[in-house]
């Protein structure tokens, strides 16, 4: 007779310490845990997931959200946080996510590392309830270090988890985490990690930016807000000049991926200096003030002499950057 097998479950996972303790408390009660990252569009919470997945021996999936994931950023049905970091809606799209693993793989439950009360807007327990059952997963989103807090899931109930092995930690403490982490035998404890993007008050006005000024704003829009300095210049225009190579490279790729007549390419011609997008209408004006900007962010080069190659789809000319007669951009974002 073959022995039965390990029921399954799917965990969110950040790599975070939280995540993997949820893990860990699964995979000690003889679930078989698979890991799922999801990739959100914007530089998030930078931990090393491979190692923390290596770390605890679970498999792991990595996706990136769709395009249907602009529509939470655009407009939540929970609101934002303390920046534009739509949490509730976030996670509960991540819950989906998770739920269509779930099923696909034949998973009991999905398992994530949230505990009560950790963060303000996202993590009281209401929202906890709108997340599951947003995501269609109502009775199916256990949270292993707070379980005690809330009400049991149906795997809880059917004794398929041990409900008794669970816990229930409350607020912002990392420190009882971290002494739970040792004594499950997890060795690699990540640092906190960077948080979201999305959240920072140095990154949301260019959300709030693309937000008012092109609603419609297509995935690469988005993207693009991690890369270089934001300038608005008017209500239809903005400005994108990169800070290293590595921006310079990817404001290219962008810019190949745009394929359109309403986005410029600026680059030096005969100087060495960053890369500069135009966004909205192109005229002598405005291109005027994107080669300003590349000039003033580069020491190497004769203002008055220096020229720019300004590509529009596959066409090129070179013109003078002459910016002395460079309008401003209204401001930096
Ligand atoms: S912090 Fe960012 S990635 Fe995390 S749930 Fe909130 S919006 Fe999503």
């Amino acid at each position: 007779m073959s022995a039965t097998a390990a029921p399954k479950a799917v965990a969110l996972f950040s790599g975070g310490l939280d995540s993997m303790l949820a893990v860990r408390i699964l995979q000690q009660q003889g679930l078989d845990v698979e890991a799922l990252n999801v990739r959100t569009i914007f530089q998030c919470c930078k931990t090393p997931v491979a190692r923390a997945a290596a770390e605890l021996g679970v498999r792991l999936t990595v996706l990136d959200v769709g395009d249907d994931y602009l529509d939470v950023l655009r407009n939540p049905r929970h609101g934002y946080g303390k920046g534009y970091n739509p949490c509730v809606d976030c996670r509960a799209y991540m819950g989906r996510m998770a739920r269509r693993l779930m099923e696909d793989s034949g998973a009991c439950v999905v398992v994530s590392g949230e505990v009560v009360g950790q963060r303000p807007n996202s993590q009281k327990r209401p929202q906890l309830g709108l997340v599951a059952r947003d995501a269609g997963l109502e009775g199916k989103l256990l949270r292993p270090l707070s379980a005690k807090l809330l009400p049991a899931t149906i795997p809880e109930i059917e004794g398929l988890v041990d409900r008794r092995r669970l816990y229930g930690f409350h607020g912002r403490g990392r420190r009882p985490l971290i002494e739970l982490a040792t004594r499950l035998g997890i060795r690699a404890i990540p640092t906190p990690s960077t948080g979201c993007a999305l959240a920072e008050k140095n990154f949301s006005p260019r959300v709030k930016d693309l937000l008012a000024h092109r609603p419609g704003a297509r995935r690469w829009e988005y993207e693009l807000l991690n890369t270089g300095r934001h300038f608005r210049f008017d209500g239809k225009t903005k400005m994108v000049v990169g800070r290293n190579e590595r921006e310079n490279a990817l404001l290219e790729r962008l810019f190949q991926q745009a394929a359109s007549g309403e986005v410029l390419l600026v680059e030096p011609a005969d100087f060495v200096g960053p890369v500069g997008l135009l966004l909205g209408p192109a005229g002598e004006r405005t291109i005027n003030s994107l080669a300003a900007l590349l000039v003033r962010y580069t020491r190497q080069c004769d203002p008055e002499r220096a020229s720019v190659r300004v590509w529009r789809g596959g066409q090129c000319h070179v013109r003078r950057a002459r910016p002395a007669e460079a309008v401003h951009p209204a401001h930096r974002l």
